[in-house]
Formats: structure tokens, C-alpha cells, sequence
């Protein structure tokens, strides 16, 4: 039985062109053409006044970490919801992080959770040097709420759209509402470019030191000078050509992604206890991985997620949250309603993601609903 995967790779055809092209102009490495072309299609497309092409997410929101200038035992509040590549860059400048719980309503950090976290810590004395909103499987956290909060504490945003290339809310594109807006173009998000990241910013200046710092900070002259330390996240001219091409099916992975969702929801929702992540009015989710929850008296996810394997279908948890990673054990943490059980544990408890890549056929949809089916129904 073929194999059916999470979130393949969706390759159109442009990239092959453009790599062509990388090759007959010599230009391989380190930047070139291409390289300016992905930044400048990416800025225009997504309404942000600078870009820069990294090596990854990971490394994006580090260099906004450091343009933010945040030093050892800082204090950060992150979502807990989120993949880990969110949070290590804390880690990497020795600050603090502090984690948020979700909302229901979009999976995402909690208005009232971090307007509790920075009662607290400005209390305290240590008003925080950074937030780091998440739009988690390409949906949009609630902006202007969470946005409104981060200014009254006079505290600048990181939103982390690594999943969420192409989603909006309000109409505006996600990546563009922080201080610092990253993406990332890993082999499994929206679309790739293998690996690789972007930093956005309507702030050039930030965006100019960030690309210094990107390439080993080093001085325009001859010979090699250095005044700072710097880090080799530039990406690579090769990789900026796949992921021009890419642009030109975004559009259409993200219909194909919705469609998805759609059909899971129309063959699989009116079962009772069984739920799909919501789409409040005014958003719109690239729906990256259609997520599925399952009533904790039905069975867990890893009994669904084993049986599918068994029959080469694969799946995965929602992202077990940070707070609860060995990693960061003992950080701080808050909760949307302290007298309940945290949203994003309960998130993790009963979420599923479901195979969603932009190529899945319909037989093969039809595939995964069967053997969901016959698990729930048995
Ligand atoms: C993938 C991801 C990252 C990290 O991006 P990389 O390009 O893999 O370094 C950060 N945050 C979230 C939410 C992600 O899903």
C-alpha cells in the first residue's frame, strides 16, 4: 500500500526552471540574483516593507531576538502551543522564557492569559522584552486583541508565521503584524524551499543589520573584518530559485489545503466527539494540517494515530506545548482560565493532524476517512 504522508513536499513547475538558471549564471553560493528576487517577491506579496532570505525560521527569530537586543535573564513570553523552533532561540541568548496558554476560539495565545502574565512580571519589575505570537497550523492568533495588550505594556511582537505563509487576518497577510515577522520554508510547511527561513520587517534598517549579521558580520572591505559577532544563517542562492517557484503555487496549495480540511470536515464532523480546529469570522487559515480532535471517552490520538500507521497513513499529535517539555522545565506558565485544565494541554490530549499535503488525491483522502471511520465505528 503506498504510503501516505503528513504534509509532502508540493513541487510546481517553476522551481526546476529557476535552479536551472542558478546554474547557467555560476551563481550557486553563496548569494545572487535569485536570492533578491525571493526577498523582494515575498516583501511585495505580503505587504512588508523588508525581507531576508535565512537558513531557516529558527534562525529569523533569533536575529529578531537580537535586533530586540534581549540579553541574558530577560524575560520573554512565547506561546506554549508551538513547535520547539519558537522557543530554542530564547534559550540561544540565555533569556527567560515564559509561556502563554491558548484560547479556544483560535488555538492560539490567550488575551487574558498574557494580560495576566504581564500584571504579574510588571509587578515584579521585569516587564518582558519581547512576545513571540504564534499562528499555529496556519492560522492567525487574534491580532488586534493581543496586539492592543503588547502595546500598552510598550513591549514589541515576533509573530512566528512559520506556518502561516499565505494566511490573513482582516484581510492582511500573517507575518506582517509584529515588530518582526518570520516564516519558515522547512521541507513541511506551506511551501518549501527545502529549508530555510525569512525575517520581515517594515524597519530596513533592522533588516540591514540583520543581514550582517546573517553573514558572519563581516565588514565591506577586501579583506576579512569583523567589529560584531555574527552567524552563518544567510540562505542559498539555490534554494532562494526553489523557493521562487514556489510562489507561483502558494495560491493554489492553500485551496487545495482548505479543500481538504472541507472534505474531512463534511465526512467526519457530524460524528459526535469528534471536532475540527475553528476558523473564527474575519480569518483566513492556510489550513497547513487539518486538525481533528477526538473526545477523551472515545480513545486517544495515539490509538488513532497507531491504527493508522498500521495501514501506512500517517499522522501525528498537535504539538505537545512547551511548557510541558523537559526541556523547559520549572518556566513559568499561564494559563486561559486557571480553574480548568490549561486549552493547549487539552489541545494536545484530544488533537490529531491529519494527512493534508496539497498533493493528496482524492482516492487517498478517501483512504485516510475510511480507516478513521472504521476505528471510530468499531
Ligand atoms: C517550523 C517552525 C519553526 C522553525 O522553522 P525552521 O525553518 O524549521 O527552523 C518555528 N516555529 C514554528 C511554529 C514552526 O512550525
Amino acid at each position: 500500500m503506498k504510503r501516505i504522508f503528513l504534509s509532502p513536499p508540493h513541487i510546481g513547475s517553476y522551481e526546476k526552471k529557476y535552479i536551472a538558471e542558478v546554474f547557467e549564471s555560476n551563481y550557486i553560493a553563496p548569494v545572487g540574483e535569485h536570492i533578491t528576487r525571493f526577498e523582494n517577491e515575498i516583501a511585495e506579496r505580503f505587504g512588508i516593507c523588508g525581507a531576508l532570505a535565512l537558513s531557516s525560521g529558527t534562525a529569523a527569530i533569533h536575529l529578531a531576538l537580537r535586533l530586540l537586543n534581549v540579553q541574558p535573564n530577560d524575560i520573554i513570553f512565547c506561546a506554549s502551543l508551538t513547535f520547539v523552533g519558537s522557543a530554542n532561540p530564547i534559550l540561544y541568548e540565555k533569556a527567560i522564557p515564559v509561556f502563554i496558554d491558548s484560547e479556544p476560539e483560535t488555538w492560539n495565545m490567550s488575551p487574558s492569559a498574557l494580560e495576566r502574565a504581564f500584571q504579574k512580571y510588571t509587578q515584579m519589575g521585569k516587564k518582558p522584552k519581547a512576545v513571540i505570537v504564534v499562528d499555529i497550523y496556519g492560522q492567525s492568533a487574534d491580532m488586534d486583541t493581543l496586539l492592543n495588550i503588547c502595546k500598552k505594556y510598550n513591549t514589541p511582537v515576533i509573530e512566528d508565521a512559520a506556518e502561516a505563509v499565505g494566511a490573513k487576518y482582516k484581510s492582511r497577510y500573517n507575518g506582517s503584524f509584529g515588530d518582526y515577522g518570520v516564516f519558515s520554508f522547512n521541507g513541511n510547511k506551506m511551501i518549501t524551499t527545502s529549508g530555510g527561513g525569512m525575517l520581515l520587517s517594515d524597519n530596513l534598517d533592522a533588516i540591514r543589520k540583520a543581514r550582517y549579521w546573517s553573514t558572519q558580520a563581516r565588514e565591506p572591505v577586501v579583506h576579512y573584518e569583523h567589529h560584531e559577532m555574527g552567524f552563518n544563517y544567510r540562505m542559498s542562492n539555490v534554494l532562494a530559485a526553489i523557493g521562487l517557484g514556489q510562489l507561483h503555487i502558494l495560491n493554489d496549495n492553500i485551496l487545495a489545503c482548505r479543500m481538504i480540511f472541507q472534505e474531512y470536515v463534511s465526512e467526519l464532523n457530524h460524528i459526535s466527539g469528534i471536532d475540527f480546529m475553528p476558523e473564527p469570522e474575519d480569518y483566513e487559515s492556510n489550513r497547513w494540517l487539518t486538525l481533528m480532535t477526538i473526545e477523551s471517552s472515545m480513545m486517544s490520538p495515539i490509538e488513532m494515530i497507531n491504527h493508522l500507521e498500521e495501514h501506512s497513513i500517517e499522522s501525528r499529535p498537535v504539538w505537545k506545548p512547551m511548557h510541558m517539555q523537559p526541556l523547559f522545565k520549572g518556566t513559568d506558565f499561564f494559563s486561559h482560565n486557571p480553574d480548568n485544565l490549561p486549552v493547549c494541554e487539552q489541545l494536545f490530549k484530544t488533537g490529531i493532524c491529519l494527512p493534508s499535503g496539497p498533493g493528496m488525491t482524492k482516492e487517498e483522502q478517501s483512504r485516510v476517512i475510511k480507516c478513521i471511520l472504521s476505528k471510530i465505528l468499531q
